[in-house]
């Protein structure tokens, strides 16, 4: 039983201090109303956990990037700054005989399912290099799905939705993306040379029968998320960038073929946001040479990943606690709001998926472990009743 609980203060301060950059990014034009940094704790003497170090917070860099999951949370697990983050545990192993270590991951909105699935990937990866202790990584949002729709206009709630669907039937014919599987005999000549050359995996996207990205897996040098079938939708939108298309993280309905075929949650949550219609998973062609495939948690398949972050905050074999700030002010997405010349992106046109048979299913999976509301703050009923 894990009876511990971020201290309230710290990551009250923190989430506010950390909007404050969010609402720069939205002045600047770079992004949407949403920033995210990570935290090192260390247990002192006195058995509290203290900052020990702060990792660079990030903000959203969608409309920059041009590239539909720019969000703050990707943003805040840039390769540069895992690699900071595991300079620093690694210190931290060797300066304290027994180290009491935490990760603290705030976050000014309730994550997507493409970040929640990078968070856990992450916490996943730190663990199973022996950087950081099971369940000793803490998420702690501010804004709610709830809030986001309502004050900045993007409808993460349906994604969240169809994300969970997607983990029970893979073959749902309603999906946000379809999934199938083909034979190599079912697809187009052109597709199987680039995505059956090379040793790495590799994943091609294709529009209106013409290829316009080809990923290979550049994990390592480029981080924990760069695998084939991510970097072929980052590839096709910096492209579009590149080409000044109006809106370069929409991939209007195109195909991804991938070789994996134990779909990942990151594959399925990155081509929801980029807006692609399909995924195919390309069955290898009968030569007896076994074609490399992407494993996106170093310690579990694809698929037990996707069922266990579909299953929510508090699936026990979850690599994260969640928690919610219900006090948390939401400065940048009033700043957003009230912006004239904000310039809205994928998830603000989405229908909403708010019903009430919705909201009571999602809301018994997703429910943070513990909801930071304080009565003296006045915080909201609805954000009261949902943690009860
Ligand atoms: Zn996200």
């Amino acid at each position: 039983m894990n009876d511990y609980r971020p201290d309230y203060f710290l990551l009250h301060e923190g989430l506010a201090d950390i909007d404050l950059i969010a609402v720069s990014n939205v002045l600047s034009g770079k992004g949407g109303p949403f920033s995210a940094a990570i935290f090192v704790l260390v247990k002192d003497e006195g058995g509290v956990y203290k900052v020990h170090h702060q990792l660079p917070v990030a903000a959203n860099a969608v409309l920059s990037l041009g590239r539909a999951s720019a969000h703050a949370e990707d943003q805040a697990l840039r390769p540069h700054i895992l690699r900071e983050t595991e300079a620093v545990l690694e210190k931290i192993k060797t300066d304290f005989r027994a180290p009491a270590t935490r990760l603290l991951f705030l976050s000014s909105a309730q994550p997507c399912m493409a970040c929640f699935s990078k968070i856990a990937i992450c916490a996943r990866s730190f663990v199973s290099r022996g950087l950081l202790q099971p369940r000793h990584f803490d998420l702690v949002y501010g804004a709610t799905y709830a809030d986001t729709e309502s004050i900045a206009g993007f409808k993460d709630y349906g994604y969240a939705l169809d994300f969970v669907k997607a983990a029970q039937n893979r073959f749902d014919p309603s999906l946000l993306v379809r999934l199938e599987t083909a034979m190599v005999e079912g697809v187009p000549e052109n597709v199987l040379a680039p995505l059956f050359a090379g040793k790495a995996p590799r994943a091609v996207l294709v529009q209106s029968g013409a290829i316009i990205s080809v990923g290979e897996d550049r994990r390592g040098a480029a981080g924990l998320f760069a695998t084939a079938e991510c970097t072929a939708l980052h590839n096709a939108s910096a492209d579009l960038l590149k080409r000044r298309a109006p809106k370069p993280w929409d991939l209007g309905g195109a195909t991804l073929y991938v070789r994996t075929q134990d779909l990942d949650p990151l594959t399925y949550a990155e081509g929801q946001w980029a807006n692609i219609g399909k995924i195919v998973t390309v069955l290898p062609p009968d030569n007896g040479i076994a074609y490399a495939q992407t494993q996106v948690a170093p310690d579990c398949h694809n698929g037990a990943l996707f069922a266990t972050i579909a299953d929510g905050y508090n699936n026990p074999k979850s690599s994260v606690a969640v928690y919610c700030d219900g006090t948390f002010e939401n400065r940048a997405q009033n700043t957003w709001a009230s912006k004239l010349d904000r310039k809205m992106y994928n998830g603000s046109e989405a229908e909403s998926a708010f019903t009430q048979k919705n909201c009571a299913a999602f809301d018994a999976l997703f429910r943070p472990c513990f909801l930071y509301a304080p009565a003296a703050t006045g915080v909201s009923p609805a954000l009261a009743k949902r943690a009860s």
